[in-house]
């Protein structure tokens, strides 16, 4: 088996998968078009990024990632709530929607609507998979060597990648 047929960092791979929660819901897929990524750069989460090194294609995983290697451990961090007047009118605001936010500083970073509820908003500071396992299904579609404009960017071009 040569180097480049197994899964590496600065390999550029194309997996389907079906992410599950424990109690068995759906929680994500692949759906009909794979997700390509760029492995070795944080492109998924790292317990699965790990599990998939080494592999080939056709190969099928079925990795349980634990909050700590998936999207963190959910802390005890209370809810931020927003009136609704802050929010653009047409705005799509439901649970789960991701808005990003600017601080004095001007960091920006991801909140979630946990709930809205009486002219305000309930945004969440942590991701709602933080403290969730993960079970993926996984598959491996296809496998190259990525580019050196790929290995810069730290992402994949092209078909199912980034496209500028
Ligand atoms: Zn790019």
């Amino acid at each position: 088996m040569s180097a480049n047929s197994t899964i590496q960092d600065g390999s550029v791979v194309a997996i389907r998968y079906t992410l599950t929660s424990p109690e068995g819901e759906l929680i994500d897929s692949s759906g009909d078009e794979a997700l390509e990524y760029l492995h070795g750069a944080d492109n998924i989460v790292p317990g699965l990024e790990n599990a998939l090194g080494g592999a080939k294609v056709g190969d099928e995983l079925e990795v349980v990632v634990s909050p700590e290697e998936g999207y963190g451990p959910r802390e005890d961090v209370e809810l931020q709530a927003v009136p609704r007047d802050n929010f653009p009118e047409d705005a799509e605001i439901l649970p789960g929607t991701q808005f990003l936010v600017e601080d004095d500083e001007g960091q920006v970073s991801p909140v979630w609507v946990a709930a809205v509820e009486e002219g305000q908003v309930l945004l969440d500071l942590q991701h709602p998979l933080a403290g969730v396992s993960l079970n993926f299904q996984v598959s491996v579609v296809s496998l190259r060597a990525g580019t050196e404009e790929e290995l810069e960017h730290g992402h994949p071009h092209g078909p199912g990648g980034h496209h500028h």
